[in-house]
């Protein structure tokens, strides 16, 4: 018989038989802090026992009504829900089921709404690994390395990533901002332009916050040449940054909004949110597919939008953040392997360098491997893979934060 391997690569040797909170357990009864949340996915911890109901609930009820033939109850209360929480002027959600997919869908509307076909996306950015998605990704070569020809029409102009150019925030996005004209001037003309897809925070690239200078003047172009704005919120949305939206922290304005991970507590979801007008643009049967807006996961996010709620996740996500960062920091402070302690809420990252100032990914994967025996579990980021992050789910208490810091410590 063959031999059948579930995974290509296992950064971590736990086998989960079952989690709960920011805790994973295996076979043996070990317990693991878990500190990536399934890539920053189960914000309201594992098996959260609202979701768990709401989700056992529905599977009773109806598991799957394809909403271009048949509208379910629970679609339709996840979108009067989402008005609550969606940006002023974004009044109308399509659902897909991963980040991959409601960034085509995004793609595709752009180039529906606009009829151009080019994309600006920003160095460093991850979108996914479908094939368009995988085109406007540049987090690394390895999303990209054999599988050409990707998608034409992408061009990459650079992210304000101050750490990388050495320069001061305002150097870096003043930069950036002038090698974006450059771009629209010498490789993508405004009129050939769809749209500009960017991260609040850049997440596999490595932790990198943008800036509220570079967002506006994301938003100032935009509106000058009929370009859209897509904020891929895929991994900063629903309370992860310490505010609502990672866009809010620099007062983002967006034309597409792409959410997934944290919306369903690890069920499959995802969604493009934009006004009524541009979503008009679509035409019927250009998007969606056969699982979108699966009723489950619907409902299942309907319950985590109470938890954030009802338990304040979103403050809890600012002020344990701040609490981690402090943590971190300190350890950083006494090893100069680690050069920066950055990023937004429980969205961390520790950056790994070698004393001729290098990028260290060896280093940063063997903290990785060393912190995973001691029973935290983290995942590394960036181009070189040389960024450990922390990304716990959003109700980790004060005492789990600080055994994750002195576990870090310890491993370092
Ligand atoms: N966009 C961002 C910012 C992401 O972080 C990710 C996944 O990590 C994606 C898109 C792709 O999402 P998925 O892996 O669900 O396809």
């Amino acid at each position: 018989m063959a031999q059948l391997s579930p995974v290509l690569k296992q950064a971590t040797p736990v086998v989960a038989t079952h989690g709960e909170g920011v805790n994973l357990y295996d076979a043996d009864g070990r317990r693991y802090l878990d500190f990536t949340a399934g890539i920053g996915v189960t914000s309201t911890g594992h098996c959260h026992p609202k979701v768990v109901a709401a989700a056992q609930e529905q599977v009773g009820k109806l598991i799957h009504g394809q909403y271009t033939t048949v509208m379910h109850q629970p679609l339709l209360t996840l979108v009067d829900r989402l008005s609550e929480v969606l940006p002023q002027g974004l009044d109308r959600a399509f659902f897909a089921n991963s980040g991959s997919e409601a960034i085509e869908a995004a793609l595709r509307l752009a180039r529906q709404a606009t009829g151009r076909s080019n994309v600006i996306v920003f160095h460093g950015g991850f979108h996914g690994r479908t094939v368009a998605a995988a085109s406007m990704t540049s987090s690394g070569t390895k999303f990209r390395s054999g599988f050409s020809p990707l998608m034409a029409g992408v061009q990459v102009s650079p992210f304000p990533d101050p750490g990388h150019f050495g320069w001061s925030q305002e150097e870096t996005t003043a930069f950036a901002l002038k090698q974006l004209d450059y771009t629209l001037q010498t490789l993508s003309a405004p009129n050939d332009t769809a749209a500009f897809f960017v991260e609040p925070v850049l997440g596999e690239g490595g932790y990198v916050p943008a800036s509220t200078e570079f967002l506006a003047g994301l938003r100032e172009r935009a509106d000058k040449h009929g370009i859209l704005l897509v904020l891929d919120e895929v991994q900063t949305g629903w309370g992860r940054t310490g505010k609502f939206w990672g866009g809010d922290h620099f007062d983002a304005k967006a034309d597409i909004l792409v959410t997934a991970k944290g919306l369903a507590s690890g069920f499959p979801l995802s969604a493009i949110a934009a006004s009524n007008a541009l979503m008009e643009k679509a035409w019927p049967g250009s998007q969606g597919g056969t699982y979108g807006a699966n009723a489950v996961a619907c409902a299942a996010a309907i319950a985590t939008l109470d938890v954030i709620q009802e338990e304040k996740l979103v403050e809890n996500s600012a002020a344990r953040g701040a609490q981690l960062k402090e943590g971190l920091q300190q350890v950083a402070d006494k090893h100069d392997e680690i050069v920066d302690v950055r990023g937004l809420g429980l969205m961390i990252g520790n950056e790994f360098r070698d004393a001729d100032g290098n990028p260290d990914g060896s280093t940063a994967a063997k903290a990785q491997q060393e912190a995973a025996k001691r029973g935290l579990l983290l995942l590394t980021c960036g181009a070189w893979s040389q960024v450990v992050r922390f990304i716990p789910a959003l109700v980790v208490s004060e005492q789990e934060v600080d055994e994750a810091a002195g576990l870090w410590a310890e491993t370092i």
